[in-house]
């Protein structure tokens, strides 16, 4: 069986007071049977860990060195020291405004691995792909230059992100969406072989309280990484309850 995953990407927003969103999470679902990770901006990692020590709590980013002179960055060893269970890798906010390439990312994914996190790595098409029908070729090209070769289906998990589906309102159609997880999910065990056949694949992009239950049911959908509807427990509870009945 795949444990489930519903991972909450906060971006840029919260502050201090924003914990008391993770503490009402955490008192709504404090047995779940899924993993349920907050990632919320670095300064709140370690009070989020302290309000909540039944959630995951996951960072944003990670530097690929270990230690040294890289001013404003994060280490993966520094993550796991402060008690980060995950880190998101390869977000495509990060691909683009940071041009962050496959090739960096799984440096990157590298790095967390080595320091005992999961690596949530994300992929995903530009709207001008999808319309020039190159999505699989992105997916699989994203695939082969992000994911080490020592990944698995325990220390990593795949997040197919269509870009034009995040932060917009659009959500892939389920037949896109069952489409790309099947065609990662066969990808992956063919890159990692079967040590990876069972690698947890989220989708993300305008998950809501609303479109959730739909999306849970779609083959390959082992959950969701969210972001604007993760804020607030209003919001993130409805959508963790429907994984967690899918
Ligand atoms: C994301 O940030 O990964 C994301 C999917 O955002 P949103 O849910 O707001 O589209």
């Amino acid at each position: 069986m795949i444990k489930k995953m519903a991972a909450g990407n906060w971006k840029m927003n919260g502050m201090l007071d924003s914990l008391k969103e993770i503490e009402r999470l955490q008192a709504a679902h404090s047995n779940s049977k899924i993993d349920i990770v907050i990632c919320p901006p670095a300064p709140l990692l370690l009070p989020a860990r302290k309000k909540a020590p039944d959630l995951l709590i996951g960072a944003q980013d990670c530097h690929q060195e270990v230690s040294g002179a890289h001013t404003g960055d994060l280490s993966a060893s520094l993550l796991k020291d402060i008690g980060a269970a995950a880190v998101i890798i390869g977000h495509s906010e990060r691909r683009q405004a940071h041009a962050e390439s496959s090739a960096l990312i799984k440096e990157k994914a590298t790095a967390a691995l080595n320091a005992g996190l999961t690596a949530i790595i994300c992929i995903g098409e530009t709207l001008e792909q999808r319309q020039a029908e190159e999505t699989l070729p992105v997916l699989k090209d994203q695939l082969e230059k992000s994911l080490p070769e020592t990944a698995t289906a325990q220390n990593t998990v795949v997040a197919y992100e269509p870009v034009w589906a995040i932060g917009t309102g659009l959500v892939a159609e389920p037949a896109q969406i069952g489409e790309a997880h099947r065609f990662c999910r066969a990808q992956i065990t063919k890159q990692l072989g079967a040590k990876a056949a069972n690698m947890r694949l989220l989708y993300g992009g305008s998950v809501k309280a609303a479109n959730a239950a739909e999306i849970f049911k779609i083959d390959c959908v082992d959950g969701a990484l969210v972001g604007g509807a993760s804020l607030r427990f209003e919001d993130f509870s409805p959508i963790i309850e429907a994984l967690e009945t899918a």
